[in-house]
C-alpha cells in the first residue's frame, strides 16, 4: 500500500476499511440474491424483470471489485471468506424462497433502500476527508438509487397489469 496515499486520509483508515467490508459482504450477499433470484422468478413480466434482475447482479458483483480496490490501497484485507459476509453484512440476505415476481420485487426493494442508507452514510463520512474513497461511493449510491427506482418501476408496471 501507498503510505502516502494512506496518510492523506482525514479519518481513522483501521474504521473506514472495517465500513467498506462491512459494505463488501453486502454487494456479494446482493449479487448472489439478484443472480439467484434471476433464475428462479416466474410471474407476469417474467422476461423484464430477469433482465433487470441480471443487470443489477453484474453491478453488484462491479461494486465488489470497486470497494477491494480501495480496500487494499487503504492497506486493508478484504474480506476472504464467505462465511464473513453474514457476519459483518449491513443489510443481510433475503432467500428467493417465494420465486413470484412480487415477492422478489419487494425483498430486493427492501436491498436496495438499505444499501441507500449505507453508502450515503459513507458519503457524509469521507465528505471533505478522504477524496479517493468520496467519489467511489458517490457512483455506487448513484447506482443503488438507479437499482430502487428501476424495481419501483416494475412493481408499479406489475399492480397496473
Ligand atoms: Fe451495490
Ligand atoms: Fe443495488
Ligand atoms: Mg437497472
Amino acid at each position: 500500500m501507498g503510505t502516502k496515499g494512506r496518510e492523506i486520509v482525514g479519518l481513522d483508515v483501521d474504521q473506514l476499511i472495517q465500513l467498506l467490508n462491512k459494505a463488501l459482504a453486502d454487494e456479494w450477499l446482493a449479487y448472489y440474491q439478484y443472480w439467484i433470484g434471476a433464475k428462479v422468478v416466474s410471474g407476469p413480466l417474467r422476461g423484464q424483470v430477469v433482465a433487470e434482475l441480471e443487470e443489477h447482479a453484474a453491478d453488484e458483483l462491479r461494486h465488489a471489485g470497486m470497494l477491494v480496490t480501495r480496500i487494499l490501497q487503504l492497506g486493508g484485507t478484504p474480506i476472504l471468506k464467505p462465511e464473513d459476509w453474514y457476519k459483518i453484512t449491513n443489510c443481510g440476505y433475503d432467500a428467493p424462497e417465494d420465486p413470484s415476481v412480487k415477492k422478489i420485487l419487494e425483498q430486493n426493494i427492501k436491498g436496495e433502500q438499505c444499501a441507500i442508507d449505507v453508502y450515503n452514510k459513507l458519503v457524509e463520512l469521507t465528505k471533505d476527508k478522504d477524496p479517493i474513497t468520496y467519489p467511489v461511493v458517490v457512483e455506487i449510491l448513484a447506482d443503488e438509487v438507479e437499482h430502487e427506482d428501476d424495481l419501483q418501476a416494475l412493481m408499479e408496471d406489475l399492480e397496473r397489469k
